[in-house]
């Protein structure tokens, strides 16, 4: 006889009450749902350039030595990151993703019953992990499309340990300048680690964007979280670092898996971190990708909010919030993927310059059907 497995008896209840990270619809995906071919992804900030050819060269070398283990502690990458941003080795992490250095940082950080605070909307992986790792995520509300840095300072009590700054943030794009950033360390408590992530940074054009790593080497709370899944194109070989305390740093170290990035990640991003050129190529994409959607957006008298990043959120007009969620349908519809946010907000990824063409045609005549 068949039981069903009583599965309330050892997942823990947090965990159980955990909604699942909803990622960005891939292509095929999409296309095997609907019968269509040639559908464009504008869902998951990725660079529509690819990545750098130095990188693939990179991978195609390293798939000789795949039979070995990766160096566990990818000391080539590790020293190039500790140059660039003049600091000692021992302060840099690498991470399967920035993503899972998240994961990492509330491990290592978290006790059951802690608080971290963040904004709400932000990146929601850090609310995520923050309740997977059995404590609780304060958030607090964008201002205008900003983070609060002054709300999120007051939310700070006892039991706060962690605070999770997307900068820019994702999805609005926006972004805390230095002299922000420097008001709200001064006011939070140096017991609390402020996790800045930067995984759009690379996009700022703003001369005011944060320098974080001047207080990384003056010994402050805070740790920097880069990724090469963005501007460097290598979201799919999941590697990204974390820039931080020593301390905080050798904790990671401790309880990371030992092999957490692998060989082709570590050599790809070796690469790229070398081609100046592709990453100028990728901001010049992006730069002239702003001017379009925003010109059209404007034209369409859609309201947004301005970003530093490779994407943009925009909202539909009207009051009908289940509007949001037909337009991406309607989208989806034409081979176009975008992400819904709540309510009438969704984000568009900049792509190549007829991917960006195809959506705001796409977009126009879906909101010129009075149905939507
Ligand atoms: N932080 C932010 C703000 C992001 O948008 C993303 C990607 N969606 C990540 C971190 C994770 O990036 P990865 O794990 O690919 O490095």
């Amino acid at each position: 006889m068949k039981t069903a497995t009583p599965v309330k008896f050892f997942i823990h209840p947090d965990i159980a009450a955990l909604d699942p990270y909803v990622p960005g619809k891939p292509i095929a995906a999409l296309e095997r749902e609907l019968g269509i071919s040639g559908a464009i992804k504008l869902a998951s900030n990725e660079n529509p350039l690819g990545p750098s050819k130095k990188a693939v060269a990179a991978v195609r070398t390293g798939l000789k030595n795949i039979a070995r283990y990766p160096d566990g502690a990818g000391q080539d990458l590790s020293d190039a990151l500790a140059a660039r941003w003049r600091v000692p080795r021992a302060q840099i992490v690498l991470g399967n993703g920035s993503d899972e250095i998240i994961a990492l940082l509330a491990r290592v950080c978290l006790m059951p019953g802690d608080e971290a605070v963040m904004a709400r909307p932000t990146f929601s992986i850090y609310r995520l992990t923050v309740a997977a790792a059995h404590a609780r995520p304060v958030e607090i509300p964008l201002k205008a499309g900003r983070h609060d840095l002054a709300a999120m300072a007051r939310a700070v009590t006892p039991k706060t340990r962690l605070i999770f700054v997307c900068n820019p943030n994702n999805p609005t794009g926006t972004m805390v300048s230095q002299a922000e950033v420097a008001r709200f360390l001064a006011r939070v408590p140096k017991r609390v680690l402020v996790v800045f992530d930067e995984a759009y940074a690379e996009y700022a054009t703003a001369p005011d964007f944060p320098r974080m790593t001047t207080w990384v080497r003056e010994g402050a709370p805070v740790v920097m979280l880069r990724t090469f899944s963005k501007i460097y194109g290598l979201a799919g070989l999941r590697i990204g670092y974390g820039v931080g305390p020593l301390a905080v740093m050798d904790a990671i170290q401790r309880v990371r898996a030992p092999f957490n990035t692998n060989l082709l990640a570590q050599g790809a991003a070796l690469a790229a971190l070398s081609d100046d050129t592709h990453v100028a190529r990728a901001l010049a994409v992006n730069r002239e990708g702003m001017a379009y959607l925003t010109r059209q957006l404007d034209a369409m008298g859609l309201a947004y909010f301005p970003s530093q990043g490779n994407f943009i959120c925009f909202t539909l007009n009207g009051t009908d919030d289940a509007a949001g969620q037909r337009v991406y349908a309607a989208l989806l519809r034409q081979g176009v993927i975008l992400r819904h946010f709540a309510g009438r907000t969704l984000r568009v990824t900049l792509g190549l310059p007829r991917e960006n063409r195809r959506f705001i045609r796409a977009l126009k005549s879906i909101l010129s059907h009075r149905a939507i």
